[in-house]
C-alpha cells in the first residue's frame, strides 16, 4: 500500500500535476492523503479540487479551505491571503465550497492521524518545533501523525513521550518510521517554504512503515503568470520562485 501524502496544494496546478506525474512515473500510489489547504493563494482553486476529487482520496480541512467556504473569517491572515481568499470564494461553485466547508478538521487511518496544523489547533497552530510536538503528544492518540500548514518538509522522531527531535529528510530513500511516536509533514506542495522552489511531496507506506520525500520541479512561470491575469497580489507570484 502506498499513500501519496498532499500538503498545502494551494490551487496551484502545474504542482499539482507535475508531483502526481513523478509519482505515477515512480511506482504510483494507491491513495491519496491530503493534509489541507487545497486551495488559497494560487490560480486554479477549481482544478485542484476537481484533481483532488478524481483520486481516491481522504483530506482534512484547511484554514484557506474553509476560508474560501466561508466558514471561518481571514482576520487573522495577512492582508495578501485574505485578498486570495476572497478572490477564490468568488470562483468556486456552491458545490465547490460545501466540499471545503464539510471536510473534516481531523481524520484518523489505521495508526495515523490527518490534521492541516497540529492535533491540539488542527486548523491553525503551526508546527515548528521539537517542543511543540512534544506538547502535542497528548493530543492524539496514534502513533503517527501526519501535518501541513507549515510548508516546510520535516519528521520529527518522539523516542520518549516528554522528548522529540527534528529530522530534514533526505530525499528520494525511504525513511522508517516504525520507532517512538512520529509527526511529520511532506512539505508545501503548492507553496514550498524552505527556500527549495520545487514541489513537495511524500510517499507514506503504511504497513511497511517507511516515508519517502521527493521534490519535483514545476513550471512556476506559468502559475505566477496565470496569478498575474487573475489580479492576485504580486508578492504570492513572486514567493513561487523562491520557494519562501
Ligand atoms: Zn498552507
Amino acid at each position: 500500500m502506498r499513500c501519496i501524502l498532499l500538503a498545502d496544494v494551494h490551487s496551484n496546478l502545474e504542482a499539482f500535476q507535475a508531483v502526481l506525474q513523478h509519482a505515477r512515473e515512480n511506482g504510483g500510489f494507491d491513495e491519496a492523503w491530503c493534509l489541507g489547504d487545497v486551495v488559497g493563494y494560487g490560480p486554479d482553486p477549481q482544478e485542484c479540487i476537481r484533481l483532488l476529487r478524481q483520486l481516491p482520496h481522504a483530506c482534512v480541512a484547511g484554514n484557506h479551505d474553509l476560508a474560501a467556504a466561508k466558514k471561518v473569517d481571514t482576520d487573522d491572515f495577512n492582508p495578501h491571503a485574505a485578498a486570495a481568499a476572497e478572490w477564490t470564494a468568488e470562483q468556486l461553485t456552491a458545490e465547490e465550497r460545501r466540499f471545503l466547508g464539510g471536510l473534516p478538521e481531523t481524520l484518523l487511518r489505521g495508526e495515523f492521524t490527518l490534521v492541516h496544523g497540529s492535533p491540539r489547533s488542527p486548523v491553525r497552530e503551526y508546527v515548528l518545533s521539537a517542543e511543540a510536538v512534544a506538547q502535542n503528544l497528548l493530543y492524539f492518540d496514534t502513533r503517527v501523525c501526519l501535518i501541513g500548514h507549515s510548508h516546510v518538509p520535516v519528521l520529527y522522531v518522539c523516542p520518549d513521550e516528554d522528548f522529540c527531535y527534528a529530522q530534514a529528510p533526505g530525499l528520494d530513500f525511504p525513511v522508517d518510521i516504525s520507532e517512538g511516536r512520529v509527526m511529520l509533514n511532506p512539505g508545501g506542495l503548492g507553496q514550498p517554504r524552505d527556500g527549495d522552489p520545487r514541489a513537495a511531496y511524500a510517499i507514506l507506506d503504511p504497513h511497511e512503515l517507511t516515508v519517502t520525500y521527493h521534490r519535483v520541479t514545476y513550471d512556476f512561470v506559468t502559475t505566477q503568470a496565470k496569478m498575474k491575469r487573475a489580479g492576485l497580489p504580486q508578492v504570492l507570484a513572486s514567493r513561487l520562485g523562491l520557494g519562501r
